[in-house]
């Protein structure tokens, strides 16, 4: 299986990039993200709890995250590969994580990291608030969704570079050209 984590900052375009890989790889794309704004609009315990997280700007809780992935796993056996949008923004998320895919007798591939500075970061989402409407794109929760990357997602960065599976892609530029070199990384794996 080819499993693809793709990692950066909120507003890095994880999004944007998963769809394309998706498409050119054939891989089954969860974003946790998606998954927990659907709980939302369905109105399930998941989504009730995960709602007041995520209008602040903070994380839902690892084991929540981490159940309700395994059982998205679980829900979608026998694909080629996965790319992981969104997930593991913790330590103990990447832990589960390879506990989870040994369990199925697979592993990470790689991690593809859009590098992008933070000034692009904020302008980026603020330009998406005013189209998605999505209640966590506005300036006070945007602060603090960038703290709590640096806090708790950044350490991912030396966890996956000691792994040797940490590919960092300058995130800059038009969606082609980041695309472009996401590719040429993939291909390598
Ligand atoms: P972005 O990458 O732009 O921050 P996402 O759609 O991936 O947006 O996530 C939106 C929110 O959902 C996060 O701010 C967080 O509250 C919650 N969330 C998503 N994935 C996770 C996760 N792996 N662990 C904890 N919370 C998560």
């Amino acid at each position: 299986m080819l499993n693809i984590v793709i990692f950066g900052a909120p507003g890095s375009g994880k999004g944007t990039q998963s769809d394309l890989i998706k498409e050119k790889y054939g891989l089954f794309h969860i974003s946790t993200g998606d998954v927990l704004r659907s709980e939302i609009k369905n109105g399930t315990e998941l989504g009730k709890i995960a709602e007041g997280y995520i209008s602040k700007g903070q994380l839902v809780p690892d084991q929540l995250i981490i159940d309700m992935l395994a059982s998205v796993l679980d829900a979608n056996k026998g694909v080629k590969g996965v790319i992981f949008d969104g997930f593991p923004r913790t330590i103990a998320q990447a832990v589960a994580l390879d506990e989870m895919l040994k369990a199925r007798e697979t592993a990470v591939s790689g991690v593809v990291a859009l590098e992008v500075e933070e000034n692009e970061l904020i302008q980026r989402l603020l330009k998406r608030g005013e189209i998605s409407g999505r209640s966590d794109d506005n300036m006070e929760t945007i602060k603090s969704r960038l703290d709590v990357y640096n806090n708790q997602t950044s350490p991912l960065i030396d966890h996956y570079k000691a792994s040797g599976k940490y590919i960092g892609i300058q995130g800059m530029g038009s969606i082609d050209d980041i695309f472009g070199r996401i590719s040429q990384a993939i291909d390598k794996l």
